[in-house]
């Protein structure tokens, strides 16, 4: 296998990762600067970080009934979960494409990886999910909402059907791309004894600190709490989160322009000759362009970097990821993108 390629992207206009475009306002993260400045370093996390998750809880709308686990980015709880149900012979199944660190995690647990393929328009097939769930009994099922790397946001009757069929699996609902999506499951996190919903706070802005977060009922959470590794979220990740957590609006405000940014650049990319853009739901867009590579060469000529999902599975074929940017960013890429598809 080969390691996850983070390119380095210095000089660039980075629209490969998903990341927000914006900065804290100056005296935002001047206050943040102090409030960290009085953290002791000195001392492990608390074993427990109770101020955080109850912050979390109120903030995000975490059902009464629903208890909070924290993971170094949801790809640690990706991982957690994964170990916490590898015993020999068990599977995890996901829709393909989908995000990549499902398949991964289960590879490094010497857990089986069930890739259920999409519908063509990428919708989710969800006769085929069913199949699948009786075939393979999977212990845990991955869905993306909305989807990444299409963007699409899954049909709620069918992730329905796929929950009452699975009663041998726990669902993991992943909003990575929530602030962007203005659907979510969250408010349902309790009401099944098989559903969990997993957020970050990557996505809204602070994909540098690392944290993430997943919702269910208690009796999930202590299983997957014991496979946690002690210490997990560093004291600046929580110390900076609990603070930015009482400004969310301003995040939330980003996230806002960042979908109004989204429909303008999609307009544009439709225009150019030869591109389909799919709907998306998330801070990205998916794009068909007749030879991908050409396409992402030459806005690396234009020192603009994207991500070419095109061999990631055969449905992608010809595809690109756009992340959404900051204006001046988002008309650099199209600039770019004239230059080839003109
Ligand atoms: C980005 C992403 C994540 C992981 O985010 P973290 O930065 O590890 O919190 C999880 N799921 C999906 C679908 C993503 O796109």
């Amino acid at each position: 296998m080969t390691s996850y390629p983070v390119p380095d992207a210095s000089g660039f206009v980075k629209l490969d990762a998903m990341e927000n475009p914006f900065a804290l306002p100056p005296d935002l993260a001047a206050k943040l600067g102090e409030h960290l400045a009085g953290v002791a370093l000195n001392r492990y996390p608390a074993p427990r970080p109770d101020a955080l998750i109850d912050k979390i809880k109120r903030t995000m709308g975490v059902p009464p009934d629903c208890d909070v686990l924290l993971g170094n980015g949801s790809d640690e709880i990706i991982s957690m979960i994964t170990v916490a149900c590898a015993k020999p012979g068990a599977k995890v199944l996901a829709p393909e494409p989908g995000f990549v660190m499902y398949a991964m995690s289960a590879k490094f647990a010497h857990v089986g990886f069930v890739g259920v393929p999409l519908r063509a328009d990428f919708t989710l097939d969800a006769d085929a999910m069913l199949a699948a769930i009786a075939e393979h009994e999977p212990a845990v099922i991955w869905l993306a909402y909305p989807n990444n790397p299409t963007g699409t946001l899954f049909d709620d009757g069918a992730i329905e059907r796929i929950i009452a069929a699975a009663s041998k699996s726990l669902v993991v609902i992943d909003e990575a791309y929530q602030p962007f999506a203005q659907h979510s499951w969250m408010p349902r996190a309790g009401e099944f004894d098989n559903v969990v919903v997993m957020r970050t706070v990557s996505k809204l802005g602070l994909a540098g600190i690392r944290l993430g977060y997943l919702a269910g009922r208690p009796t999930w959470l202590n299983e997957f709490d014991k496979v946690r590794p002690p210490y997990n979220i560093n004291v600046l990740t929580q110390a900076a989160a609990t603070f930015l957590l009482d400004h969310v609006d301003v995040l939330d405000a980003q996230a806002a322009q960042l979908r109004v940014e989204r429909g303008k650049l999609a307009a544009e990319v439709a225009a150019l000759p030869g591109a389909q853009v799919f709907d998306s739901a998330g801070n990205f867009l998916l794009v068909r362009v007749p030879d991908a590579s050409a396409v992402f060469e030459t806005l690396l000529s234009a020192r603009v970097l994207i991500k070419n999902v095109s061999k990631m599975h055969p449905l992608l074929a010809n595809c690109v990821r756009l992340t959404v940017g900051a204006p001046d960013e988002n008309a650099r890429l199209v600039a770019a993108l004239k230059l080839v598809l003109n």
